[in-house]
């Protein structure tokens, strides 16, 4: 129901949809704050602390003055550092022009829908996507053309499913690899097909989300902007947020050809401006240091994932993908709908997400919310402990369901 005061809302934020990633973390906080023993295994945040080290960069960088304003795109230090990391690790080619830095990877989209997109426009959306896309494309006047893939092609998106969905409309393609929500990590040979059909149309814009890139246990990251027919019109988005432990910094960035960097740059100095300083010298710290800590955070992510399948592939009904990234695992639980414990009939991936909060209290994302009804989130990046009794819990909750 819409109340008095938010009829004088703008007709943008009562189009908007809240993040389900961040509304389920609040539900899981809520009952937990009524005395519930809640486990939440909602939201998409590393359970580690951020690396000492990097800590350390960004306390030696107060000291040392970082407390200005910097350059909108980003400190020259930090856009250097980006530069060399792109080269490093991505086969990319940057000049410090053409990087622009954000408070997370979440404005650097927020920067790309609202300076390519104009009203009507068009945007492939490979999902299972990442929430927050669906709405910032909207904010931009984008609609969103979901293109789906589900767990018996390992939610991966094929190239001849892009290819049949273009039209003379589409301006921008989106899409994670690792993947938020489903781990999976779309290999070269997979982008090389992907990328062959867009080179063919130059108009359309890449946007290639790597946020979890440190986190992939294939050890075989490809970026798809590496392939020369789709360099040009290639965005590739990263941050700190996931690979370093670096949520709470809010900082990402970009790597783009120039005028789209700078349109960003423009974008961002009406919003924003630059990211916070003293964060800035840290990230460029982390980007040039020993990769380490970020290494062994992956296997212990490596490790949890394989304890994960293994115990939900125990549970009768649930199709169980193998994520090769990130810290997620995407159960299809369709053989759930239509069934009930004697009180909550379960309809759909919503209704099972509230049964397991309200019956389970483990607090995990429907999939409607990342264009897979058939499924959810769970994300493991908890201790093992944790995840045993949620799992457990799980578990239980569904034996009552018939
Ligand atoms: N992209 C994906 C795929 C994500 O999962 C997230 C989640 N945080 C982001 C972007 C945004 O990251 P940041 O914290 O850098 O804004
Ligand atoms: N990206 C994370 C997630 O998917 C963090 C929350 C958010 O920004 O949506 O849970």
């Amino acid at each position: 129901m819409i109340t008095a005061e938010q009829v004088r809302l703008s007709q943008r934020i009562l189009n908007m949809q809240e993040s389900a990633t961040i509304k389920m973390s609040a539900m899981a906080r809520e009952l937990r704050a009524e005395g519930h023993d809640v486990i939440s295994l909602s939201l998409g945040e590393p359970d580690f602390d951020t690396p000492n080290h990097i800590k350390e960069a960004a306390k030696k960088a107060l000291d040392e003055g970082y407390t200005k304003y910097t350059p909108v795109p980003g400190l020259l230090e930090l856009r250097e550092a980006v530069c060399a990391k792109f080269a490093r690790d991505n086969n990319l080619h940057f000049k410090p022009t053409q990087i622009v830095v954000s408070n997370g990877a979440k404005q650097s989209f927020a920067n790309l829908s609202l300076v390519l997109l104009n009203e009507g426009d068009e945007v492939l959306v490979l999902a299972p996507f990442w929430v927050s896309y669906y709405e910032i494309i909207k904010l931009g006047g984008g609609v969103p053309v979901i293109l789906k893939a589900g767990i018996e092609q390992d939610f991966k998106v094929t190239a001849e499913q892009i290819e049949a969905a273009i039209t003379d409309k589409t301006k921008m393609m989106i899409f994670s690899s690792p993947c938020n929500p489903t781990g999976s990590v779309y290999t070269k040979e997979e982008l090389k097909a992907i990328a062959d059909v867009i080179a063919k149309h130059p108009e359309i814009t890449i946007v290639s989300d790597e946020i979890y890139e440190y986190i992939n246990f294939t050890d075989a990251h490809a970026s798809i902007g590496a392939f020369d027919n789709v360099r040009e019109q290639t965005v590739t988005i990263n941050g700190f947020s996931k690979g370093f432990a670096m949520t709470g910094w809010r900082l990402g960035y970009i790597g783009a050809p120039e005028w789209i960097a700078k349109a960003c740059a423009k974008m961002q100095g009406q919003f924003t401006s630059g990211a916070t300083a003293f964060g800035q010298m840290a990230g460029a710290h982390a980007l040039t240091s020993d990769l380490a800590p970020t290494h062994t955070m992956r296997e212990a992510f490596r490790k949890r994932r394989d304890m994960v399948i293994e115990l939900l592939r125990e549970i009768p009904g649930f199709k169980v993908n193998h994520p090769q990234g990130a810290f997620y695992i995407f159960p299809d639980i369709s053989h759930y709908f239509g069934t009930s414990d004697g009180n909550t009939i379960v309809e759909n991936a919503n209704d099972f997400a509230e049964y397991l909060l309200q019956n389970a209290h483990v607090a995990i994302v429907s999939g409607s919310a990342f264009g897979a009804d058939n499924c959810f989130r769970l994300s493991y990046a908890a201790s093992e402990e944790q995840l045993r009794e949620a799992i457990r819990r799980i578990g239980v909750a569904v034996a009552k369901l018939s």
